[in-house]
Formats: structure tokens, sequence, C-alpha cells
């Protein structure tokens, strides 16, 4: 991923009105970033995770890669309290042949609360590095997909760790997409395990319901700059929630989300709120030169970046009444 329509990038605009603001030097009098709150997320540890992941090789949709990360997260999620259920599909495969299993995993934490907030990551990467530069690569080499995969499945599984003690009222569900990328060539569809799950969501709503959805995408690269994402800021539904996400950051310091319009980045928060009807954000940083080559590696990734983004993300989903 990801198809860009518009490199339309950091324009500003009125949402900068109600912006409160990065921490300004020689104010004494204004408020300041709460300094006393210290991330409870672990960016050694979140690092670690993503190597760990990492080091299971290509996990592309289907792939023996796939099932042993499953199992590693399974384990881990488990482990720390959690519910772990798998939503099972076949899809076509793009280049023909059987179908391809499919498995979005599910971890539900306090399952008995009624209204649910989703926290979201695709957990398959791409089968080929068909960015690489070089030609060769593109057909034959490795993708492990360190920024573009496993980050958004390191945060959550760093954040895991504060679920059992997450205080309600709201319920949180994380689900691992498969499918995200199960892509050869431009005209294969994205999106085969956030489509799926959506599409079952809406046709038989749960006893829950999904208040909010927050897709994590593309959140370990050192060089983090995290924009608002297009469809978030311009979806009426969706716009108080991206609003209040960055407010968040700003409150804690966390400099990285910066409260601007980036791209329009087509991802797995679209069907979520186009088919499941939940009010859905993409946070991602698409800003990556190793994207889609087989450069997307650890050495590009940070566990700062990782547990600032889980940082924000929970302390919003703690704030919500
Ligand atoms: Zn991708």
């Amino acid at each position: 991923m990801k198809n860009i329509a518009c490199k339309l990038v950091v324009v500003t605009l009125a949402i900068t009105a109600t912006w409160i603001g990065f921490p300004r030097v020689g104010k004494p009098d204004e408020p300041k970033p709460t300094a006393a709150i210290v991330n409870p997320l672990d960016a050694q540890r979140a690092y670690g995770y993503l190597e760990q992941i990492c080091a299971l090789g290509p996990r592309f949709s289907g792939s023996p890669g796939m099932q042993k990360q499953q199992a590693f997260l399974e384990e881990h999620f488990k482990k720390l309290g959690g519910k772990v259920s798998y939503q099972q599909f076949l899809a076509n495969n793009p280049r023909g042949g059987e179908k391809v299993p499919m498995a979005n995993m599910i971890v539900e934490w306090h399952p008995e609360r009624k209204e649910r907030v989703l926290l979201a990551a695709h957990y398959d990467t791409r089968p080929l590095p068909d960015r690489d530069p070089d030609p060769n690569k593109r057909k034959t080499g490795t993708f492990i997909g360190a920024n573009d995969g496993a980050s958004g499945v390191a945060v959550l599984m760093e954040l895991a760790h504060l679920m059992p003690k997450f205080s309600g009222p709201l319920g949180i569900d994380f689900v691992l997409f498969d499918g995200e990328e199960l892509v050869y060539d431009k005209d294969d569809p994205y999106f085969l395990g956030s489509s799926w799950f959506a599409k079952k969501y809406a046709e038989k709503p749960p006893a829950y319901k999904y208040r909010w959805g927050v897709v994590m995408d593309m959140v370990g690269d050192v060089d983090l700059q995290i924009y608002q994402e297009q469809f978030g800021i311009a979806w009426r539904d969706t716009r108080p929630m991206v609003k209040e996400i960055w407010e968040t950051a700003a409150k804690l310091g966390v400099k990285e989300f910066i409260p601007r319009i980036g791209y329009e980045v087509r991802d797995d928060h679209l069907p979520l709120r186009n088919t499941g009807k939940i009010p859905s954000c993409d946070i991602i940083d698409f800003d990556y030169p190793p994207w889609h080559t087989t450069n997307d590696a650890p050495k590009h990734c940070a566990g700062s970046s990782l547990t600032k983004v889980g940082w924000v993300v929970y302390e919003w989903a703690k704030g919500q009444k």
C-alpha cells in the first residue's frame, strides 16, 4: 500500500484555529504539556516485539510466516488476559490457483462492555518488495515489512500490557487484519480482511457496538511525522475524533503528531467506515523512503515511535466517556 490520490502535503486548514498548540518556549504563563505524565509504554520492549515479528520472515496472507505470527501473537495476547479469536474466510489468489486462507485476529479486552473502541493494524505483509530500486528484487526479493506490517502489530502487543487495567466504560478490541495487501499488481484488490470484517459487522450486528475505530499503519519510522489523513478530516463523522487524537498528542507533548493535513491514504479505515459504519481514522506516517522495498527493516524503525503512537491512542481512548 498505499494509494495516494493526491500528493497534497501539509495544507494548513481551519483546524489550526482550534488547535491548542505545542509548548512554546518563553511564555511561562501558558499551559504546558503535562510533564508529570510519563509514557507508560516500554519503547525497548516494543522494539523487541517488532524485531521478533520481522524475524518470522515474510508474513503475506496464507504464508508459513503468517501462521507462525498467529501462533506468536495468540500466545502473547492470551498470556496477558486477552480473549483471542479468528474470523476466517477464503479469498481469491490474485495469481490464480487455490483460494488463500485468511484470518483476522480479534483480541477482546473486557468483552462484557457493550460499547467498544476498535484498535486495528494489518498483520500481513506485501508478497514482494515491488518498489525496490533493484528490478530483480522486485520480483524475487524478500519483504519483511518492519514498518509496513510489523509496526502496528508491535504497538498493539505493547498496548496489551495496559489493557487488563483499562478503566471503563468502554471496552477495547484489537483487530489484526489479514489481506490488507495481497497485491502483486496495481489492479489487485486491497483490504480483504477489513472489508470482510466490516461486511460481517454490518450484516449481522453483534450485541455490542463499536463507537470508534483507529487504524495504525506505518507508525514505526525513526523519523516519525504523523499528519492528519485526508479522509479522516474530510468525513464529518470522523473529524471530531481526529481532532481529539491530535489534541491528546499536544497535551502529552508528543510533537510527532502534526495538526495539519497530510496525504490522502486508502487504508483499512475506508471499509470500516464506509461498509461497517464505524467512524474510523488512520494514523499513518506515509513519508517512509524504504516503503515496499527490501530495506523496510527494523533499523529504520524506533521503539520510541511505536510507544508515542500507542500512548496517544491509549490516552485518547481512556478519555472517552
Ligand atoms: Zn504496504
